[in-house]
Formats: C-alpha cells, sequence, structure tokens
C-alpha cells in the first residue's frame, strides 16, 4: 500500500477519535482510581514463587490478585467477563475478557508478581511502602509491572467510551513471570483455544530508553541461572595451617569463571553463547545510540568516578541487547566481612545468573555452561553446576506496516517525539512462548521502565505521567488494529 495512502486512511478513522477527550478521560482514571489501587497494590509483599516458595500459605499473591479482580470488575466496560483462573499449586492468572465488534483478538500481558525487597532504599522509601515524589510512585512492583493490568483496560475502556469499534480484547495477567513464568504453560493448557489466535500482543512490561517517546521492544534477552559449588575441604581451617598447601575455593571459582567469561572484558567465550546480530537491529541500535548518547550509560546509579565498559554507546547497547554477559548474584560459604577470620574456607558457592543474546537456545547454552564449569577440576575440587530451567530469547517478526505507522503516529501525537525500536536487556519468557506459538502474531511491546526506575533494585518508581501517556498510546494502537481488521 502506498504510504500517503496508509496514512489518509488512518486521518480518517482519528476523526471520529476525540484524543483530547481520550486522554482526559485516560488521566482521570489514573487520578480517581489507579493511583489508589496501586498504592495499595505496593503495599502487598507478593513475591514470586521462586523468592517466597510458601507464598500459597502467605496469602499475599491471593490478596494481589483480588485487589485487580475487584478493581476490573468495577470499570465501565459492557459484556466483560473477569476471571480468576486456578489451579493447583499454580499462581493464579488473572483474565479479563472483553468482547470485540470485529472478528479477531487482542491479547494484552503483564503480570502481577514481584522481585524481592533488596536493599540500598533511599531515605524515606522501601519496598511495601508507596510514596508519591516528584511525579513518580515509589515501591516494588507499580512499575514492574503492577501498572500494566490497569493500563490496558482503561486503555480499552477509553476507547468504549467514544464507541470505537474494537476487536475482542483478552488481558492476560500471571503471577509468576519472575521466576520463568513456570506456571505459565499449564494455565495456557487448561485455557485450551479460549484465547483464539491473537493477530495482536501488547505486552506492558519492557523498558524505555526516555520518557519522551514510545520505546517499542523488538528482541528480548534470554536468561540462564544456576548454581556453582566449588568444595576442597571437609571444614575451615586455620589458614596459617593450610594456605599455600590447600587452593581456596574462591581461587578455584574464579578460574573457573574465567573459562565462562574474558575476566578483563567481561566477553562470554563459549561459542552457544554469541548470535549474529540482523541488519535491522543494527541499524536500531545506532539509531538508539544516536538519540540517547551518553544516557546509554548515565542511566545507571554510577558509584563516584566509576565508568561505562566502553565510551561507544551503540557498543553498550549492543552488549546489553545482543551479546551475552555473567553476573554473579548471590554466594554461599563466605561469613560477613565483620566475623570473617583467618580461615581457609572449605566451600563456596555462587549463583550464576548469564543473560543470553535474543536468538540463542537455551538447553544448548546451558549444557555448554556446565560442561565448560564441571571438566577437569582444578586440584580435583569437587565442583558441581547445578543449572535453573533457562528461558530462551526472542527477535520479533517484522512490523506489519499499520503496527510501525501506528506506534510512531501515537508517539507524535501524545509525546511528541518520534517512537523508537530498541532491543531489551531484560527476559520475558511468555514473548519467546507466544512468538513461538503464533508466528504470524504482531507484538506491541512496550514499558515504563525507563531510566532511574531501577526494577528489581532499590527505589522502583512508576512515572505517572509517562504511565498515563503511554495508556494513551495504547488506545490508539488498540484503535489501528481495529481499523486494520476493517481493510
Ligand atoms: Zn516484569
Amino acid at each position: 500500500m502506498h504510504p500517503f495512502a496508509y496514512h489518509s486512511a488512518m486521518v480518517s478513522i482519528n476523526s471520529v477519535l476525540d484524543l483530547a477527550k481520550l486522554r482526559a478521560w485516560i488521566d482521570g482514571v489514573w487520578d480517581e482510581s489507579i493511583l489508589d489501587r496501586l498504592r495499595a497494590y505496593i503495599r502487598i509483599p507478593n513475591q514470586s514463587p521462586h523468592f517466597d516458595p510458601d507464598w500459597e500459605r502467605h496469602g499475599h499473591m491471593e490478596a494481589a490478585v483480588t485487589l485487580m479482580a475487584d478493581w476490573c470488575r468495577a470499570q465501565p466496560v459492557p459484556g466483560m467477563r473477569v476471571e480468576i483462573r486456578r489451579l493447583p499449586g499454580k499462581t493464579p492468572l488473572l483474565i479479563v475478557d472483553v468482547p470485540g465488534d470485529l472478528p479477531g483478538c487482542v491479547l494484552l500481558y503483564g503480570h502481577l508478581d514481584k522481585q524481592p525487597e533488596f536493599t540500598g532504599w533511599s531515605e524515606g522509601l522501601g519496598p511495601w511502602e508507596p510514596v508519591l515524589r516528584d511525579g513518580r510512585l515509589y515501591g516494588r512492583g507499580g512499575a514492574d509491572d503492577g501498572y500494566a493490568v490497569f493500563a490496558s483496560l482503561t486503555a480499552i475502556a477509553a476507547l468504549k467510551q467514544q464507541r470505537i469499534p474494537l476487536a475482542r480484547c483478552v488481558l492476560m495477567i500471571e503471577a509468576s513471570e519472575e521466576s520463568g513464568s513456570i506456571d505459565l504453560p499449564a494455565h495456557l493448557e487448561s485455557l485450551g483455544t479460549a484465547i483464539g489466535d491473537p493477530s495482536l500482543v501488547v505486552c506492558l512490561d519492557a523498558e524505555c530508553g526516555d520518557y519522551e517517546r514510545v520505546w517499542c521492544t523488538t528482541s528480548l534477552r534470554g536468561n540462564l541461572t544456576g548454581r556453582l559449588e566449588v568444595r576442597v575441604l571437609t571444614e575451615g581451617v586455620h589458614s596459617g595451617m593450610a594456605s599455600g598447601i590447600a587452593a581456596t575455593p574462591f581461587r578455584i571459582a574464579q578460574q573457573l569463571l574465567a573459562r565462562i567469561e574474558n575476566p578483563v572484558t567481561g566477553e562470554v567465550l563459549l561459542e552457544e553463547f554469541k548470535a549474529h546480530v540482523p541488519a535491522d537491529r543494527r541499524e536500531q541500535i545506532v539509531a538508539t545510540a544516536r538519540v540517547l548518547g551518553k544516557d546509554v550509560a548515565g542511566k545507571l546509579p554510577w558509584a563516584n568516578g566509576a565508568e561505562a565498559i566502553s565510551h561507544d554507546p551503540a557498543e553498550l547497547i549492543t552488549n546489553n541487547t545482543w551479546r551475552a554477559a555473567l553476573a554473579v548474584t548471590g554466594a554461599d560459604g563466605l561469613p560477613p566481612v565483620a566475623s570473617a577470620g583467618n580461615v581457609l574456607l572449605p566451600q563456596v558457592a555462587l549463583k550464576l545468573s548469564l543473560r543470553l543474546p535474543p536468538t540463542t537456545d537455551a538447553d544448548s547454552a546451558a549444557a555448554a555452561l556446565r560442561t565448560a564449569l564441571e571438566r577437569d577440576p582444578p586440584y580435583g575440587a569437587h565442583v558441581l553446576f547445578d543449572e535453573d530451567r533457562g528461558t530462551g530469547g526472542w527477535n520479533a517478526p517484522v512490523f506489519s506496516p499499520w503496527l510501525e505507522q501506528s506506534i510512531e503516529r501515537a508517539s507524535r501525537a501524545i509525546y511528541g517525539s518520534e517512537s523508537l525500536n530498541a532491543g531489551c536487556g531484560g527476559t520475558i519468557p511468555f514473548m519467546g512462548m507466544l512468538g513461538r506459538q503464533f508466528p504470524r502474531t504482531q507484538f506491541f511491546i512496550t514499558g515504563v521502565l525507563g531510566p532511574h526506575s531501577n526494577a528489581h533494585g532499590p527505589n522502583e518508581f512508576l512515572d505517572l505521567e509517562y504511565a498515563k501517556k503511554l495508556t494513551a498510546c495504547v488506545s490508539l494502537v488498540l484503535a489501528d488494529h481495529a481499523h486494520s481488521l476493517m481493510g
């Protein structure tokens, strides 16, 4: 289709959509009810099952899903069905099914489980206490990803207010995302064909490079975690007696990690962890680097004097979105500094967390990792790597012209700036599952996790103005999706 003709068609549908009214209505819902419910939601410590294995007995997940379901039921959406689906031993799944005026279906995804508290929250802030400061709502889980259900349903309700025809919309809010969506496959199986074959998936669980525009996620990295254990002695021994005779488990662990990554550059060395960056993604990286420049690194809370791995923003984005990286995220066997004596420690265990390039296979990466760590243990030490189930990454299919145009138009209309496409350094397991299940589906993956918003760390916040605007953008994309169905 000729771009101009396409553009004209889009203008004609927008003539029935009153944008000012849409935005005022959305802002009103945020101010009058969403903010209050998000505060209540932040107070609930419903950590994902990995972090709270006893989640069912604690009842926090139940409180969170009930809070959201109750709010959904109160929204003015005719014919809507709100259901909390339960399976034995699994976290609940919230489904909100909004009947369509047109054939076809949109799936809107989010999650309600949370990361643990983490340490280092600033004075006056904390994970389970909502604080509104300078237009930002601080607290765990507001931005990742509690706001998603509220924003998604409000985007739909705002269109219903103006009688804009829509396809059927199904909101799916799961509660095991931060644990690799372990409970989602069972729910999908029990849903069977109930969701149908969505022509569009909207996911509000991703990052934004700044707060000036719509950011569309075009790839996700995979994730692989596991526990590396190194045992040298059966008990701790006076270091004056043992050091120089026995190797420390810490040094052996360092040696093993050097098989995985270059300790100087951080490059992950194993072939199974490498991927080719496609040409279109390279172009997007360059465009993003041009817009963000120093902010690519500047978004991080640097200690005084500390610098990024490279001065080239495109290199940093490539590292962050298309290359593997290793982080040691936890340790057992190392006493706290204050109580550490001159002892040769008998053993250490490290939690390894690797991000995988979008197109690598998590299973072969896991197998290669285990082999690299366990083969030829230095000094015959006892070395064991116990991996968790890996999650593959995902590279989005090419945008349909209507979607590409729609996102761009929405960004210009609401934020006054062009939209940008970028890879995401994080992992959303469900996108990969969906991509494999529905290869023809289009994906609008976006989110509010921008500079300093710090999901998973301390001082997580939701930028309210950005979230309100993003809600309006979702409305516009849903309206355009409906229009694309009308041909
Ligand atoms: Zn999330």
